[in-house]
């Protein structure tokens, strides 16, 4: 029997992701039971593979990749022998020997040596210049590549093949995949999700080869072409092959190990020799190979269990999800995803904006999924199936999302992420739940995103949680958040916060999002979903003669000057400037919501008119309607001035101080059309009864006998907030002038998503009051910049696309389920 009294000598070969994650697992449950010995090949310690695609497109460093360091192996007693290749296992003595001749002994011992990427042998495949995607040294290799020379080809349409590919596109490479098939990533996508895919890469300038056989790499000294089945001759200056790995079992079995295309687990991770465990992707268990993180961490915390002779933890197999990780391509794929017999598909497809989602149901319960061009909702879907939760209660609205709250200002990834249930995983790479985020936040006193991946491991891996863990961050810590140590970038597209960029575009007249982009140096040169809309937005502000508006840039409801409701369709509402309308207006709103079949009509809280179910591609000609009868876009979708609303006031109600509708009148059309960080609302209120809810809105006034109160920062939306007493004026004309300061003063200093009750609370009422009352020649400055960019903004967006301007967007969106 072994004794637990001295310790024993723990071998680790492979020291990668499995392998050191189990290092990791143990050293939590026992730190002290193990001398522990690590044989890696590669001269590094233990890095983050899955972000290899990141060093290649240059978004990230080597540095920025590396997992554990040296520090982490001395600190831990860990002897990390780097460089150095285990060749044989003597099992018989319990003795490791390496490629330098040397012999170290074993107790227990832990096979973690992962695969090896699989090279087609087709003539030319070992000439120079041929290499594959699966360590540093290959992007090293690529990177040279990039700088000397043109053309590269990718055989392997597959997730790592794309990703390589779009990492050479970014150094400039013409690049060309080669795929077998006639779709791309068919182990995770169908056809249309695939379509759209190629479609977006091939947008990036990659070129693609479909249904093509690579029969020959040519060239002399270094590759120069790659040859077809068909006869046909590509140009290659480096080909990358990316058609699949195997798993490293040459050692195990040369061992005397039993392996089949793996070496052979049980449910403890033990191999056949009951001294030896298997960990990763060399592993096969119950029949199964794996080659994403996340089943191989839970293979590490099982096989840590029980060398810490905890014994109580069993691995039963993983159901695995992808994503791919190319900025800018939002994709995930789980399960199931081609229907059989008896199955149901549930399906969203909007082709113009790039949103894909397909569901495979069975009895109610989800056996696959496919997103493209709209995520979030991957993890819960993920999560239902594989619960077998039934979908029967919320089926028809299962596609629009857990947190379907209609409008984008109460739908953001802050609340939508904070509504999940404690048990919603957050990060898939390492099972990390929503409930575990928030009680470290909460127990530990965590401020940054740093403290929570030492602290859970979440979004440490492939990084695409990372967005759901800075608003559970966020949300959690509220303000202590903002304003922990180091400060919060706008994205991880780059280390500025809003504040210095907003700066920068003003102080060094940056004009275009590439002069931002360049001139802050940002990591990733195209931007991502985050930093594009904010920085579209800052430039529209900042230069409203300059700057065109990037509509690409904008969210869907802006983009269609509506917004999508549940089932696809969308809500059409033109203004009514102070809620008045006039009875031919009125007849025109009847006329089309019969001709275009909407489904309901509805009065809204800010006082007009919301006909639902309009199909997309009827919007135009109903704006066109609209747009005779003398009406425009009511902005009820967009990060807009949106309402202003009003009492009787003075001229029929017997208490009105003031004419509250004519001043609402006045306010909306001096406001309407203009872009703000995000919506934006009004009310006028005859007298200090308040009617018209003026003390919960951006903007409001409530009139008195001597005048009229201005009032600002209010809110009654998820968080109510009253809001403050900014001044009081005498007349109408000082409160335009204030309103359209005030506005101007939120559009250009608050950030792009920020109401005005945070952006208040942020900067301080004194702040705003400085601002606009100690001078009144700043004050008149503000309002004359609004006026300005008004001359740009009060274009009716309804008549501009009746009139045919950006047709294309209004193709059809096909609902089926
Ligand atoms: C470019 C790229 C992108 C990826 N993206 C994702 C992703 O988005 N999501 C995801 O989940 N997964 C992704 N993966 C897969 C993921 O990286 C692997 O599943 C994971 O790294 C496997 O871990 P492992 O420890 O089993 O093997 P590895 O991390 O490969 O570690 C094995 C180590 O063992 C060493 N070794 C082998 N034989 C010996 C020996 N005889 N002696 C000493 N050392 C030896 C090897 O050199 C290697 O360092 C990606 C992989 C690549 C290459
Ligand atoms: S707010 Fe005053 S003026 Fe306006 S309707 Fe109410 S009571 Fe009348």
């Amino acid at each position: 029997m072994e004794s637990f009294m001295k310790r024993q000598k723990l071998i680790l070969i492979g020291n990668g992701m499995a392998g050191v994650r189990t290092l990791e697992e143990l050293l939590k449950l026992d730190a002290a039971q193990y001398d522990i010995t690590v044989f890696g090949a590669e001269p590094h310690p233990n890095y983050n593979r899955i972000m290899l695609s990141p060093v290649l497109s240059q978004e990230k460093s080597v540095e920025d990749i590396i997992l554990n360091d040296l520090v982490w192996y001395a600190s831990n007693g860990i002897r990390l022998l780097m460089g150095r290749k285990v060749t044989r296992i003597d099992r018989a003595r319990r003795l490791v020997i390496a490629d330098d001749g040397s012999e170290t002994p074993y107790d227990r011992l832990i096979l973690a040596t992962g695969s090896s990427p699989f090279v087609i042998p087709v003539p030319g495949s070992t000439l120079p210049g041929v290499i594959t995607f699966r360590d540093i040294a290959d992007v090293d290799a690529m990177l040279a590549a990039s700088r000397s020379y043109r053309h590269a080809v990718v055989i392997g349409g597959g997730l790592l093949g794309l990703e390589a590919a779009n990492g050479l596109a970014k150094q400039g490479m013409d690049v060309t995949v080669v795929h077998l098939l006639d779709t791309l990533m068919e182990r995770q996508l169908d056809v249309p999700a695939a379509n759209l895919l190629k479609a977006s890469l091939e947008a990036r300038g990659l070129s693609f080869e479909m249904k093509a056989q690579t029969e020959a790499i040519l060239g002399d000294e270094r590759v120069t072409a790659v040859r077809f089945r068909d006869g046909r001759e590509i140009p290659a200056d480096l080909v990358v092959m990316a058609v699949g790995i195997r798993p490293n079992i040459e050692l195990a079995k040369a061992s005397g190990l039993h392996c089949e295309r793996g070496i052979v687990v049980n449910d403890t991770m033990q191999t056949f020799d009951p001294r030896i465990w298997a960990v990763g992707e060399c592993v096969q268990h119950r029949g199964e190979c794996y080659g994403l993180v996340a089943p191989l961490f839970e293979q590490a915390r099982v096989a840590a269990n029980h060398l810490a002779h905890h014994g109580t933890a069993y691995y039963e197999g993983s159901v695995t999800s992808t994503k791919l990780k190319v900025t800018g391509i939002d994709l995930f794929s789980a399960g199931r995803f081609t229907e059989a017999e008896g199955d149901e598909t549930l399906v969203v497809q909007d082709s113009a904006a790039g949103v894909y989602k397909k569901l495979v149901v069975r009895d109610n319960k989800i056996e696959g999924a496919v997103l493209y061009g709209d995520t979030l909702d991957g993890s819960w879907y993920f999560q239902l199936m594989r619960e077998g939760t039934s979908i029967a209660d919320f089926r028809k609205s299962v596609l629009f999302g857990q947190h379907d709250l209609g409008d984008a200002g109460h739908g953001d990834e802050k609340t939508r992420v904070m509504a999940l249930p404690d048990g919603a995983e957050i990060c898939g790479c390492n099972g990390v739940c929503k409930g575990e985020i928030v009680d470290a936040i909460v127990k530990k006193g965590l401020f940054t995103l740093d403290d929570v991946r030492a602290h859970t491991k979440a979004s440490s891996s492939c990084g695409s949680c990372t967005g759901l863990v800075e608003a559970l961050l966020a949300s959690t810590v509220g303000d202590g958040y903002d304003v922990a140590p180091s400060k919060k970038p706008l994205c991880g597209c780059t280390t500025h916060s809003h504040d210095e960029i907003i700066h920068a575009i003003r102080d060094h007249e940056l004009k275009s999002m590439t002069a931002v982009r360049e001139f802050l140096e940002w990591k990733n040169p195209d931007g991502c979903h985050v930093c594009r809309p904010a920085l579209n937005y800052y430039l529209l502000v900042r230069w409203p003669d300059d700057y065109a508006d990037d509509k690409q840039s904008r969210f869907i409801n802006e983009r269609a000057h509506g917004n999508i409701q549940k089932d696809g369709t969308y809500s059409v509402v033109p203004r009514m400037f102070g809620g008045l309308c006039t009875p031919d207006e009125l007849r025109a709103i009847a006329d089309v919501a019969e001709k275009y079949n909407a489904k309901e009509v509805k009065v809204t809280g800010g006082q007009r008119i919301d006909l639902f179910g309009i199909r997309k591609e009827d919007l135009p000609a109903m704006w066109n309607d609209l747009s005779a009868a003398g009406m425009v876009s009511g902005h009820a979708y967009g990060k807009a001035l949106r309402t202003c609303k009003t009492c009787v006031g003075s001229q029929w109600c017997r208490f009105g101080t003031q004419d509250s509708t004519a001043l609402g009148v006045k306010l909306e059309e001096l406001t309407w059309g203009s872009w703000m960080p995000h919506k934006f609302k009004m009310a006028v209120s005859g007298c200090p009864r308040n009617c018209a809810e003026a003390t919960i809105k951006d903007f409001g006034v409530v009139c008195v006998d001597s005048g009229y109160e201005l009032h600002v920062g209010g809110n009654g939306g998820i968080k109510v907030r009253v809001t403050d007493l900014l001044a009081k004026v005498e007349t109408e004309a000082e409160t335009l002038e204030y309103c359209g300061a005030f506005v101007q003063l939120y559009r250009e200093e608050a950030h792009y998503l920020e109401r005005t009750a945070p952006w208040i609370e942020r900067v301080g009422l004194s702040y705003v009051k400085g601002r606009l009352l100690d001078s009144a020649e700043e004050r008149r400055a503000l309002y004359e910049r609004f006026k300005h960019s008004q001359l740009y903004a009060q274009i009716d967006p309804w008549k501009q696309r009746a009139e045919g301007y950006d047709a294309a967007e209004f193709t059809p969106i096909r609902l089926a389920g």
